[in-house]
């Protein structure tokens, strides 16, 4: 073991020489204007974590790690670590602990001090503050912020790699993290959301996001898509008053939604999702192909194959070939004709501007669907018409849940790069962490 005493280290040959975005100081800049001026590595340690009642007594250096010895600054006054008031009186001192901090060059710093506990008057006989790291924290502030700002970017398992730490240690910086920005959340009032599901393990366990569509910011997570779980968002997350200023919800056709928003909030304008009733229609479409193919046998049913992308495709992008066999498709199969033709004919709603218009339209439709013969229309129509008032909204509005596309997206490469989170806990904590843009511990 190696000693570094009182030896002092000149900063320029030195120490500032390490890795760029790594202990960004203000003692660079000041080391920078008074050239050759010499530093002791306690000092540099002592600035770097802001200590005030604290010093820095020794630094020893191993092969695994460098070890710094804290300990209190004569008499100085320590603050309660829950009121953060100075405390006269000093209660007892505690075992030693140590804390991981960020590594110097390769070498992982390590701080060790024994901390005191303190008799606050307001709150009794406490641990003292500590400024280096958060209560509990066995890492300290500006370590846990590193590993969350990757976290943010590589899965658990490659952040736990990139600091040496094991994928617990990760775990639950992020997981703290996440309650600390929860917290301490701005929490402007919000006038138009849009929920959606995203689904874990394959579909079959359903997570419910809430979106601030206007600031494109994750609101809220719940583990399942029940009435029950989602009403902790309108009832915990927004309270009566901010649910007041709800003007626009923009949400999937689906029950337990629409109750919730009528029960929470009554003045707000559901809008159905663009997105949500086109795939009803493509699947509507899907169903009369599948009704059909069940039918057929032999030839016909060969060259049936594989024309399920041909249908659902916009017709400008087809190839030469596949509009070919479009047409003998459709010249062939009279209900796919009805049914392809309904589809495209459907997408003519979404330009209108005028509410009017698009009823006129959008009436005009439905009565043709009706009489197509066609079972899966009629039900979607069945559906549109019990929620006509929803879908129409589209005209006034022009909004979708498209706007946080991309946030979905990067639900699913969330899931992805971590192999599908084992607990929903998990998987939430994660989701919050890489898309509500919560604020991270400020170091002091
Ligand atoms: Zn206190």
């Amino acid at each position: 073991m190696k000693s570094f005493g009182c030896k002092r280290m000149p900063i320029h040959g030195h120490l500032s020489s390490t890795s760029a975005g790594f202990y960004p100081s203000k003692l660079f800049a000041k080391t920078r204007r008074r050239k050759g001026t010499e530093v002791l590595i306690e000092t540099f340690i002592r600035k770097q974590l802001r200590l005030k009642a604290h010093t820095v007594t020794d630094v020893e250096e191993n092969e695994a790690c460098m070890v710094i010895r804290i300990d209190r600054l004569g008499q100085r006054l320590l603050r309660c670590g829950i009121c953060r008031q100075r405390c006269r009186e000093v209660h007892d001192v505690r075992r030693e602990r140590q804390w991981r901090d960020l590594s110097m060059r390769k070498l992982p710093l390590v701080l060790r001090y024994r901390p005191r506990r303190v008799d606050c008057p307001r709150c009794g006989v406490r641990v003292e503050d500590l400024p280096w790291a958060e209560p509990w924290a066995r890492v300290t502030t500006a370590l846990a912020n590193a590993v969350a700002m990757l976290a943010r970017e590589l899965s658990w398992q490659g952040t736990a790699r990139e600091y040496g730490l094991n994928w617990k240690s990760v775990a639950t910086i992020v997981k703290r993290a996440v309650e600390y920005g929860l917290r301490n959340r701005a929490r402007p009032p919000v006038h138009v959301i849009g929920i959606d599901e995203v689904s874990r393990r394959k579909g079959q366990v359903y997570l419910t996001v809430v979106y601030d569509l206007e600031r494109r910011v994750l609101l809220w997570v719940g583990e399942d898509r029940t009435e029950e779980a989602v009403r902790k968002f309108f009832t915990r997350e927004m309270g009566r008053r901010r649910c007041r200023t709800l003007q626009v919800v923009c949400m999937d056709m689906w029950a337990p939604y629409y109750n919730l928003v009528r029960a929470h909030a009554p003045n707000a304008q559901i809008l159905f999702d663009r997105f949500h009733i086109v795939k009803h229609l493509n699947e509507a479409v899907d169903e009369v192909r599948r009704n059909l193919m069940r039918t057929l046998r032999g030839h016909a049913r060969a060259s049936f194959k594989g024309t399920r992308w041909l249908l659902l495709k916009n017709p400008w992008n087809l190839t030469a070939h596949q509009s070919e066999r479009l047409s003998t498709l459709v010249r062939w199969n009279s209900p796919l004709v009805r049914a392809w033709y309904l589809k495209e004919s459907f997408q003519l709603f979404w330009p209108y501007q005028q509410r009017k218009r698009a009823e006129d339209h959008l009436r005009k439709w439905m009565d043709s669907a009706m009489r197509s013969r066609l079972e899966p229309f009629k039900k979607f129509v069945c559906m549109l018409r019990s929620h006509l008032e929803g879908v129409l909204a589209w005209s006034q509005h022009h909004l979708s849940n498209a706007a946080v596309e991309g946030m979905n997206n990067k639900i699913k490469s969330i899931s992805h790069r971590s192999f599908g989170f084992r607990s929903a806990e998990n998987f939430i904590a994660a989701i919050y962490h890489c898309c509500a843009r919560l604020p991270l511990p400020t170091e002091r």
